[in-house]
C-alpha cells in the first residue's frame, strides 16, 4: 500500500484511519485505535507496520519482534527453501487418534489424510483403510519434501559458487 491509497476507514493493525492524509498535516493521519484512543500517526510508521495500535496491541504480546519473526518465516516459505514444515518429522499430534502423522479419523469413521506445507493444510482425501491414508500421506511427503530439498540444494550450490568466485 502507498500513502495515496490511504482512505478513511483504512486499517493498520488496530488503527482505523479517520482523517485521510493532507498536505497541511505533514504526513500525519488521525487514527482511532480499537480501544477508542485517537492519535496522529506518522503515515510511514503505518505503512511500514511500525505502529499497529496505541500500545494496547503490544500489551497483548503481539510485539513487533514477533511480527518480524513471522515475516521472516513467510519469506522463507515463499522462497520454498524451508525443509522443515509443519507435520514433517514432528511429534504425533495429540488430537490424532490414528497415531499416524497426517492421518486423522473422521467423524464418519473414514481416515482423512492431509499434509501441512507452510501454513497451508493440503487435504489429500478420505480413505476407508488406514493403510491407504498412510500411503497417500507418504506420497505427499515425498512429493513436497523432494521438491523443497531440490530447491534448497540448488540454492546452496549457487551460494557456494558465488562465494568461490
Ligand atoms: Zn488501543
Amino acid at each position: 500500500m502507498r500513502k495515496s491509497d490511504i482512505r478513511i476507514g483504512t486499517k493498520f493493525g488496530y488503527w482505523t484511519v479517520i482523517e485521510p492524509p493532507d498536505a497541511t498535516r505533514h504526513d500525519y493521519v488521525r487514527c482511532r485505535c480499537i480501544c477508542g484512543k485517537e492519535k496522529m500517526i506518522y503515515v510511514y510508521n503505518l505503512l511500514q507496520g511500525k505502529s499497529l495500535s496505541c500500545g494496547c496491541k503490544r500489551k497483548e504480546g503481539d510485539s513487533l519482534v514477533l511480527k518480524d519473526g513471522r515475516k521472516l518465516t513467510a519469506k522463507v516459505h515463499r522462497q520454498h527453501v524451508a525443509i522443515k514444515y509443519a507435520g514433517f518429522g514432528r511429534e504425533i499430534n495429540r488430537n490424532n487418534s490414528t497415531g499416524v502423522p497426517g492421518v486423522s479419523v473422521f467423524r464418519n469413521g473414514q481416515y482423512r489424510a492431509y499434509i501441512s506445507v507452510g501454513r497451508k493444510q493440503i487435504h489429500l482425501g478420505f480413505f476407508d483403510k488406514l493403510d491407504d491414508a498412510k500411503a497417500a500421506r507418504k506420497a505427499a511427503e515425498q512429493r513436497y519434501f523432494a521438491d523443497r530439498q531440490e530447491k534448497a540444494d540448488a540454492l546452496k550450490k549457487k551460494l557456494k559458487k558465488d562465494s568461490s568466485k
